[in-house]
Parts: C-alpha cells; structure tokens; sequence
C-alpha cells in the first residue's frame, strides 16, 4: 500500500490482522466460470461500499486498482489480502481473467511476462506488448450480457453476473439463447472503467445502442463464430498456437487457393478482398 493511500473506515480491513476464520467468513468464494472481476463486483455489493475506491483498497491495496475486467493489476496484492484463499497469482490470472482466451496465442516467455505485469501495480501497455493495439482488430473487450441470461439470472438467484462465455472476443450471440448480446457502456468511459458493477436491465445500467447485423445469414455466422470460440476456449486441453506453424499452414492455403504465388508472395489485393467477402456478413453497425 502506498503512503497517502486510505483505507476504508468501514471495518473491512482485512489483513493482516484478519483471523483465517474471519477471511473465510467475509470472502465470497468462486462460482463455477466466475471472473475476477465479477467476484470483486459480488464482494462490493455484498459489503456495502460507497465507492468502488474502497473495494478496490481492501482487495488489491490501493484505490483504482485491480478494476480492470480483462486483464486486472494488482494480483499479488490481492493474493496477499485474501491470505490466497482465492487462489495465488497464476491460478487468478489463467483462470480467471480474458489471459484465459488469450494464453493459447502466447509463447510461454510471453505468458509469464503477462503474469508478472498483472501481478505488479500496472498493467500499463501491456495490450501493446501484447500485439493487440497493433493487431488492428482493437483492444477493446466490452463487457457483454444476454438479456435473457439476465432475467433468468435474476428470477433464479435474485442477480445477474457476466457469463464467462459471453466475454470471449468474438463472441456476440449467446449460445443458450441465441439472442446478440448487450455491450456495456460501464467501461467505456474516464469515471464509469473503475466501478465494480454486475448487469441489470434497468435504468441503472448504461447499455449501448445495439449493433444491427446486415442480413439474416448474420446470427447465424456469429452464432458459428462464437461456438468455435468457446469450445477452443473452454472444452479442449490448453494447447498453444505457435505463430511460426500457423504462418507455415496460412500460406500453404494461400497458395492453394490462388491467394498467393507458389513462392509464397502473397497476393494482398486479392486476399484481402476474398477474407473482406468472408468476414461482411459478420459485421455489425451500430444503430
Ligand atoms: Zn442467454
């Protein structure tokens, strides 16, 4: 913690001095395919804070911190404040953080750099070191929610939560129901990013306009893209994708398909044009 930092008055210090019996007793512990960040929102509510500051100091040590629901800083602090009741460093953040979609297309050098930068203070420029600024399909991850998800969700258990499964990249349909998800606004703007929040359908959550999908075949692909998502993610054995091998199989295929000349130059114009023709009837425009 730093000098200046406040802890919240409220009695919710919890180390060091906090009993192995009183850490259990005002811990929530993780629901099956629960994110961090969707723990933390669950703890702020049930503690009662004021101000996502607080929660965010009695977890990760300091305000504004460990609020990020990709990729949350501040790990060891929280390892540290929970007595690793909730798991250590590299569990929370293999399992429990969007580096679970992301850890097949990292190197293993890469991965334990990731896992080091969440775990320190900052997680700053870690989305560039990680090639997603640069990568040109933005690093963006919208918090998404199906509206039926949340009603059942709601009607079931009194609240709703972020599905795990809707938070995967290219992933915009949810696969229970078939309805395109909702995008949040929560973490799209300078003062909203640092709330803990859990999806409602009411006036007390800013959803964005929904995206309009150009043709009917629409739902379909995006319902095809987002299972081929999830079952990479979730129901295969942890397998890494080396770029090297994928460069070699891209361009193989290239070449079959006449993308490419039988040296492997690539054919930009006509590539480009045949994925643009392949990906148009996955796009969405905001309404
Ligand atoms: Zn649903």
């Amino acid at each position: 913690m730093r000098p200046g930092d406040r802890k919240p008055d409220c009695g919710n210090k919890l180390v060091p001095s906090a009993s192995a019996e009183r850490l259990h007793r005002e811990l929530l512990q993780w629901l099956p395919g629960e994110t961090l960040f969707r723990l933390v929102s669950r703890l702020h509510r049930l503690w009662g804070h004021r101000t996502a500051d607080q929660t965010a100091d009695v977890l990760f040590g300091r305000r504004r911190q460990g609020y990020q629901h990709d990729f949350s800083s501040g790990l060891h602090e929280f390892e540290q404040n929970t007595a690793g009741l909730l798991g250590d460093v590299k569990a929370i953040a293999l399992e429990r953080t969007l580096l679970r979609f992301y850890r097949p297309f990292l190197s293993p050098a890469k991965l334990d750099e990731t896992i080091a930068a969440m775990a320190s203070p900052s997680v700053a420029h870690l989305k560039f070191r990680l090639g997603l600024l640069t990568s040109r399909f933005r690093a963006h991850h919208p918090l998404k929610a199906c509206p039926a998800c949340i009603a059942e969700d709601i009607a079931t258990y009194g609240w709703a939560w972020w599905h795990w499964d809707h938070q995967y990249p290219g992933v915009w349909v949810c696969l229970t129901h078939g309805q395109r998800l909702l995008e949040s606004a929560t973490k799209t703007n300078g003062v909203a990013r640092f709330q803990w929040q859990l999806p409602t359908l009411n006036r007390q959550h800013a959803w964005l306009s929904r995206s309009e999908a150009p043709g009917p075949d629409a739902d379909e692909g995006l319902s095809r893209l987002g299972k081929l998502v999830v079952e990479l993610i979730e129901q295969r054995e942890v397998l890494h994708l080396d770029g090297e091998v994928l460069r070699r199989i891209y361009r193989q295929k290239l070449i079959a398909r006449g993308l490419a000349s039988t040296s492997g130059r690539l054919k930009l114009a006509l590539a480009a044009q045949d994925f643009l023709e392949h990906v148009r009837p996955l796009r969405l425009r905001r309404s």
